[in-house]
């Protein structure tokens, strides 16, 4: 990966503009959980201490274009971010017309996602942006997979253009597990469905010595596998393409472990009671809702002997405390490991926090979409663009 990067650039009195991910959520004009703008804010110092004018960009939401709506607004975005840097910090709306910032001052400007021709990446638009700045700084990992005005157009208009501390920590995070890995190396992916990371398990069966499946996925190889799965959520059209990966991990010499026993319940809810059943001992009127105990010990020594980890989806409803115990003793098992680990997704992210071993994780991916599509191999447009101007 070849590109400039804003700790190798001299940004002294220099219009920076960094485009974040501050796309929070907002309740009753409050920011409820700030975790993206304290992502940000060391990039937004290190511009700072060193006397730049910065311009933060962002969008929030999903807005119609051309239509400012002061619901998708910044503004208490602008208020924490004052908050948590101990000064103030502006935000301007229509800034697309100039922005009045000096060195040493920060201006957040108004919702990429106002702008018309944002999401098609319209050229003057980015255009446009470019001719705001001396420098332009990609630090949102988040969108880096759209190419749109403000993630990719950009990019190849601004006079220089670089990636951000966050950006490129996220970017060697996931060039080490994937593309250096040490061995052996082990990806477990989880979830809800096969349809939405077939192409993950895809692409990983390529590069991983081993992989664990679960949750929803492991109900279609457990289908697959010639198991009845009585009422458990799992897709019949997809066990063709099941048998097809497990085909795969073998012809490749490996294998994708199935659960010899799982955790099954009669409904799906919170107080459903949890029986612990052999794989092939399943009713027609259950389903499976997590892997069992002797599973999670094997699946626990596995995670124990591996080099590289690659955590995407819990085994089990963790949002159920029955049907936790499978997810916590994986989250516990790369607690317990001296691996390098890698993990990425919005429900893993709430359960590894929900299993409090945040810690104990080499990297947390922020980027739900980004990561997924970094990890089936496809370049990211923003990435892709900033290699391109690099060279
Ligand atoms: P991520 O957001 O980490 O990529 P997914 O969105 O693919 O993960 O899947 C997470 C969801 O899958 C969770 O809400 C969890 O309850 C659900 N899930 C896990 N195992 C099962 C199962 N056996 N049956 C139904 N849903 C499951
Ligand atoms: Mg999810």
């Amino acid at each position: 990966m070849k590109y400039l990067r804003m700790e190798d650039l001299d940004l002294a009195g220099k219009r920076v503009m960094i485009r974040e991910d501050l796309n929070v959520p907002v309740s009753d004009g409050r920011v409820t959980s700030d975790a993206r703008i304290r992502a940000a804010l060391p990039t937004i110092q290190a511009a700072l201490e060193q006397n730049a004018a910065v311009m933060l960009l962002s969008h929030l939401g999903r807005p119609t274009e051309g239509e400012p709506d002061p619901r998708y607004s910044l503004q208490p975005v602008a208020e924490r971010l004052s908050e948590l840097l101990g000064r103030p910090v502006r935000l301007q709306a229509d800034w697309l017309a100039g922005i009045d910032v000096k060195p040493g001052e920060i201006v957040l400007c108004e919702n990429v996602r106002f702008n018309t021709g944002e999401k098609k990446n319209d050229d003057g638009l980015a255009r446009t942006m470019a001719g705001l700045c001396d420098i332009f700084v990609m630090d949102a990992f988040g969108t880096a997979h759209r190419a749109q005005a403000s993630t990719e157009g950009i990019i190849r208009h601004a006079k220089v253009a670089c990636a951000g501390p966050l950006l490129t920590r996220e970017l060697e995070a996931l060039h080490r597990a994937l593309l250096e890995p040490e061995r052996p190396m082990l990806a477990i992916v989880g979830g809800a469905k096969v349809s939405t990371k077939l192409t993950v398990l895809d692409t990983l069966l390529d590069k991983v010595d081993e992989l664990i499946v679960g949750g929803g996925i492991a109900n279609t190889f457990i289908a697959a596998s010639g198991y009845d799965v009585g009422k458990s959520l799992y897709e019949p059209d997809l066990i063709h393409d099941a048998q097809r990966l497990i085909q795969k991990a073998h012809e490749a010499g490996g294998s994708i472990p199935i659960p010899r026993d799982v955790v099954v319940a009669k409904s799906f809810s919170a107080d459903a009671k949890p029986l612990v059943r052999n794989v092939d001992e399943v009713a027609a009127d259950e389903m499976i809702l997590d892997i069992g105990p002797l599973t999670a010990v094997e699946y626990s020594e596995i995670i124990a002997g591996v080099g590289t980890i690659i955590w995407n989806g819990p085994v089990g409803v963790f949002e159920f405390p029955n049907f936790a115990a499978g997810t916590r003793a994986m989250a516990e098992a790369i607690e317990r490991s001296s691996a390098f680990s890698l993990a990425g997704g919005g429900d893993t992210l709430a359960a590894i926090d929900q299993f409090g071993v945040t810690d104990a994780i080499s990297y947390i991916s922020t980027g739900g979409g980004a990561f997924l599509e970094f990890v089936e191999g496809k370049t990211l447009p923003a990435v892709a663009a900033l290699e391109a101007v690099a060279s």
